[in-house]
């Protein structure tokens, strides 16, 4: 069992690298995204031309700002 742990502790470390490099990609650039950071839909594209800079789809957006 302990093969099968260490596959998911790697593909966990693997992802978190991902989204970092993503997320700090993303900060040095004012383009908007064309897939939600959050859940990786497609935001339209009359969204991304609306919101400059814009990472996340209409209902992400939302619910960071309900977080907030
Ligand atoms: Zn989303």
């Amino acid at each position: 069992m302990a093969d099968v742990i260490d596959i998911a502790y790697d593909q966990a470390d693997y992802f978190l690298q991902v989204a970092l490099d993503r997320r700090q990609r993303q900060a040095t650039t004012a383009a908007s995204a064309e897939f939600c950071e959050d859940c990786d839909d497609p935001i339209p594209l009359r969204r991304q031309q609306a919101e400059q800079g814009c990472q996340t789809c209409i209902s992400c957006q939302e619910l960071r700002e309900r977080r907030r």
